[in-house]
């Protein structure tokens, strides 16, 4: 409790240049060798709830674990970084400190006879970018459609899930990579400049090639298309992919950190060349989201799109239920 707004802390004689505060979402700090959220669940003016979620991710390479209380590694961990200590000057904890070992797993197999484990149970990888639940839902849809199948033909081959098991690894491969190379890119700032914009433009160019954005514009013959696409048998809609950019954006953008990592180039190149493989992205809107210009450091994706952003929010969601019935439906 008592955790204070970072906004407060770092910013309170400037303007604020988001439309939203930090105070208002999930803040993450990061530093060379990991990460570390800060959740308030006081974030708005009716909460009822004082507290705040707060967990450090440390890279074990970097900082092995130490028989220190985690208490004590807290502290030890704000003593060397003082810009994040002053958030915690009058914080005071509520509940036992808890410490863990290495968070990542995974399973060799997730399906077998009667049996198929979702995304959390499968593997995890680290919670920077959030992927848990959308990688749950991403995968229940078209497991459904599968599981009523199989009830409907008493036939529950764990061939049937194969293709499933396929895109759940694509949906860990994709997050392992890109959070391997955020802690590479965390020791340089203009590096991680670069590598979060890889990270936004993955997460935003299926729905801009879909023609999400210009959803309100979308005719009907389109809308169509969209809703009768089989999405049972066909999964490539879920697979993460850098639409328009061909298979190998992401794979040669994350060597470029890698190489960074084995010393072969240097920060600096190694953030000059992401930023010109994103530059020269000759089909998205000029500057898009801001994420070409270098100089804009303030990538706020909702002030972008202001009020049309709900519109678009609200467009996914009746094409998610769309989603939904064509599968609950026999
Ligand atoms: C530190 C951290 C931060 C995260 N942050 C985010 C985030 O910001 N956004 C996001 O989307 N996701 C986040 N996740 C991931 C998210 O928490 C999971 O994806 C989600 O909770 C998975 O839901 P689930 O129901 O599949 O599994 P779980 O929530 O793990 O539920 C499984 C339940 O089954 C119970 N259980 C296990 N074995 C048995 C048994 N034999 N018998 C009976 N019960 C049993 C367990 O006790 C548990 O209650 C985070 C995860 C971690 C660890």
């Amino acid at each position: 409790m008592n955790v204070k707004r970072y906004d407060d802390c770092v910013r309170s004689s400037q303007k604020n240049q988001d439309e939203i505060f930090w105070y208002q979402g999930t803040l993450h700090h990061v530093f060379d060798g990991g990460w570390m959220w800060v959740i308030p669940f006081n974030n708005h003016q009716r909460s009822t709830n004082p507290i705040c979620s707060v967990g450090v991710n440390f890279d074990s390479r970097r900082f092995p674990k130490t028989n220190l209380s985690a208490e004590k590694e807290f502290q030890n961990f704000l003593t060397k970084f003082p810009d994040i200590a002053i958030q915690f000057e009058d914080a005071k904890p509520i509940r036992n400190w808890v410490s863990t070992g290495r968070l990542q797993y995974s399973s060799s197999s997730c399906r077998g006879e009667r049996f198929f484990l979702l995304p959390h149970a499968a593997g995890f990888v680290d919670a920077l970018y959030s992927f848990g639940l959308v990688n749950t839902c991403t995968i229940i849809v078209p497991l459904a459609a599968r599981i009523m199948k199989a009830i409907g033909s008493n036939n529950y081959t764990k061939e049937h899930f194969a293709d499933l098991e396929n895109l759940q690894q694509k949906l860990f491969d994709y997050n392992d990579n890109l959070v391997n190379c955020s802690y590479i890119a965390f020791s340089d700032y203009n590096l991680w400049d670069a590598w979060r914009r890889i990270w936004i433009l993955g997460s935003s160019m299926r729905q801009w090639k879909a023609g999400v954005q210009k959803s309100l514009k979308i005719n009907a013959g389109k809308a169509k298309e969209l809703s009768t696409l089989d999405f049972e048998k066909n999964l490539d809609y879920l697979t993460p992919s850098f639409e328009g950019l061909g298979d190998r954006f992401f794979s040669e953008a994350t060597a470029i950190v890698e190489k960074f990592q084995q010393s072969q180039l240097s920060a600096n190149e190694a953030a000059q060349k992401i930023m010109s493989a994103i530059e020269v992205i000759d089909f998205l809107p000029p500057n898009y989201l801001g994420l070409a210009d270098v100089a804009n450091k303030d990538l706020d994706v909702a002030s972008e799109f202001g009020s049309a952003e709900q519109k678009r929010f609200l467009f996914l969601i009746l094409l998610r239920l769309g989603m939904l019935v064509s599968v609950l439906e026999p």
